[in-house]
């Protein structure tokens, strides 16, 4: 696997999504309930931000903040990282490092077109790793 579009295609274009007025409750009970660890922040359709685990144990948990009375768009992060299906999984892997983000929605045309973690980013190396061995072994077999 080489592109965004590949672990989409496989993984599915889904995204759960919170708006800016929805308590960090709300968004916590909505991640447990999807076993993930973000959601994209929607306005009237446009991305206007991310939460993360991360930002509920940084800006909620450890400021004593209560989850049932901050909302969403007090603790979210607005400028998001976005890919395009088309942007290589190296390039998705660099800035995840680069950024120390774990999350990065995939936008295509304007529109949410899907969620990168970096678990997908791990498994597609691993199919690749798994592809590349099989291809060696078969290689060794055939001299
Ligand atoms: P994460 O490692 O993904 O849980 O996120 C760490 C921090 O980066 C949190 O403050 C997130 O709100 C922020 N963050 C995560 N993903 C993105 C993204 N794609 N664009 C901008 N900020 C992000």
């Amino acid at each position: 696997m080489w592109r965004i579009n590949e672990i989409v295609e496989s993984k599915g274009a889904r995204v759960v999504t919170t708006t800016p007025h929805a308590t960090v409750l709300d968004a916590a009970s909505l991640m447990n309930a999807h076993h993930i660890g973000a959601l994209v922040v929607l306005e009237e359709g446009h991305v206007v931000g991310i939460i993360t685990e991360r930002d509920i144990l940084t800006r909620v948990v450890a400021r004593q903040r209560n989850p049932s009375s901050t909302s969403v768009s007090e603790v979210m992060t607005e400028r998001v990282v976005v890919c395009e299906p088309r942007t290589t999984i190296d390039e998705v892997r660099h800035v995840m490092r680069e950024r120390r983000i774990r999350h990065v929605p995939v936008v295509d045309g304007g529109r949410l077109a899907g969620m990168i973690s970096i678990g997908d980013v791990n498994l597609a190396d691993n199919a690749t790793l798994a592809d590349t061995v099989r291809d060696l072994e078969a290689y060794i077999r055939s001299a």
